[in-house]
């Protein structure tokens, strides 16, 4: 991997706390693979429970210190750090492809998907507004400061191994927080090479941390009993969120969470079809199907079914399975043989109760865990799919005649993350965007994600908010403040 990049420097194994690079205890390290290949790329550092420890009690030294900075000298350091890693993207994006799997242009897209947070949060620094409000007697004034939380911490996936980071660093460290980071044990590296560039941005130590370690338990564990951590933050699945949230509450901490999506994707007979056959790919397929916002359930409305299947069908006979790192790649491999078999878990289920596979649904001949992209067809409700994230290519096609049944359909499920739907008609677009029960809607668009939009889910999908000006008020305090002049 060392010899694919052209600053060979930016590839860390030790982890990063208080900006010196540390072992783990007595030397332990856990090994990081590329899915690709299956092949060892780096031995990273495993840190104990006692040294995450360590980690939080300096970001504690240092935020009081950070807290103090004004906006604007907070924004230089963080604006510095997105310069860096923009200046750095294409290796960024190698290292991201070697330990996760997705195709270098994605890579590339993710770095600068994640590096936008750090330059939006760094504007944000300078607007953290309190409020005065009128005094409720006559010689009282009340004043309401925004306050950074403190010390936090944060338990990201392996499917973005950057953005999911950055998009929690980014709105605390603007906010005036401390970070303590545990990127998930399959994408370290992306983490680390985050802290390296931190040190070169002039980012104070201990202002951001990069805990590794194999044991995610242990961690969380640490996170949530240690009193000097205020916040958490968690982007995962919803089982794991209801673990953190329950072991979090003894000490009452403030949490965000960013759970399981379970997204439908809706065709109206009005839609633009090939629009919605572009989306559908996006959406579906992007990171080989491993994303929280992945269209997990298409809806077609049945005189446009088997017209939007063909279509389908046709569109990813054009694309290809492949290495990410190599030119030309259009899906990468699923992450591990967990992801495999939940896949082929899906389609068996399926088409044991009359579904059909019209394209794919098996492993690649690529072998590993490689997978090809799958469309099934005659989908419905009682399919394990309707209620379970698929997080592979696997497209399931469900039939619908009505806008009322497809919205029942829709919002069938705990979950509440994004959602999706093509029509043209205004009143549908209104009626729909309005009755679905999700944090994200897409109207004749497959993308969603920007770092100048909130971005999160109701239900069981989650807590709070990431992204947009919204997303600096889960780092802040309110204090009110009153005076009597
Ligand atoms: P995914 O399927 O995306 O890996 P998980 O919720 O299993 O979703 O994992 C998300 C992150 O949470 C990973 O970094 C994982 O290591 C971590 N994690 C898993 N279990 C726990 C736990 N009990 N406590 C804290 N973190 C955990």
């Amino acid at each position: 991997l060392k010899s694919l990049l052209k600053d060979p420097t930016l590839l860390r194994t030790q982890a990063y706390v208080a900006g010196q690079w540390v072992d783990g205890e007595g030397g332990k390290t856990f090994d990081v693979t590329n899915p690709a290949r299956g092949d060892v790329i780096a031995q990273v550092a495993d840190l104990s429970r006692a040294q995450v420890a360590e980690a939080i009690a300096k970001a504690e030294a240092a935020q009081k210190d950070w807290a103090t900075w004004t906006g604007k000298e907070r924004a230089n350091v963080l604006r510095k750090w997105f310069d860096l890693m923009m200046e750095n993207q294409d290796d960024l994006a190698t290292i991201l492809t070697a330990e996760m799997g997705k195709p270098l242009a994605e890579a590339k897209g993710e770095i600068a998907y994640g590096a936008s947070f750090i330059e939006f949060f760094a504007e944000e620094a300078k607007r953290i507004y309190g409020d005065m409000i009128p005094g409720h007697q006559r010689d009282k004034r009340i004043m309401v400061l925004k306050q950074p939380i403190g010390v936090c911490a944060s338990i990201t996936p392996w499917n973005f191994p950057n953005a999911m980071i950055t998009r929690k660093v980014g709105p605390a460290l603007a906010a005036g927080c401390s970070m303590v980071a545990r990127p998930a044990k399959e994408t370290p590296l992306s983490a680390l090479v985050l802290g390296e560039l931190a040190t070169r941005a002039g980012l104070p130590e201990g202002i951001f941390s990069v805990v590794t370690s194999s044991s995610a338990s242990e961690i969380g564990k640490e996170f949530c009993e240690n009193h000097t951590v205020r916040k958490l933050t968690f982007t995962g699945s919803t089982e794991v969120g209801r673990i953190l949230l329950r072991q979090a509450a003894d000490q009452v901490m403030k949490c965000s969470m960013e759970l399981g999506g379970n997204a439908p994707f809706i065709v109206f007979d009005d839609a633009d079809l090939d629009a919605a056959v572009e989306g559908a790919i996006m959406c579906k397929f992007r990171n080989n199907g491993q994303t929280c916002v992945c269209a997990n359930r298409i809806y077609v409305q049945a005189g446009v079914y088997d017209a939007f299947a063909e279509k389908l069908t046709d569109r990813l006979k054009q694309m290809k399975v492949g290495d990410g790192l190599e030119a030309g790649t259009d899906f990468g491999p699923l992450i591990n043989e967990d992801a495999v078999d939940k896949v082929n878990e899906h389609i068996e289920d399926a088409t044991s109760k009359g579904a059909e596979v019209i394209f794919g649904g098996s492993r690649h001949n690529l072998g590993g865990t490689f997978f090809q992209p799958t469309i099934v067809k005659n989908v419905t409700q009682e399919m394990q799919v309707a209620q379970d994230e698929t997080f592979g290519p696997m497209a399931p096609l469900f039939k619908f005649e009505d806008e009322d049944e497809v919205i029942a359909m829709a919002n069938d499920t705990i979950f509440g993350l994004a959602s999706y739907f093509y029509a043209k008609d205004l009143s549908r677009v209104y009626k729909v965007a309005e009755a679905l029960e999700y944090g994200i809607i897409g109207v004749n668009t497959g993308i969603i994600s920007t770092e100048v939009a909130p971005f999160g889910g109701v239900k069981q999908s989650g807590l709070g908010r990431e992204g947009s000006h919204y997303g600096i008020e889960e780092f802040l305090e309110l204090k009110y403040v009153c005076l009597s002049v």
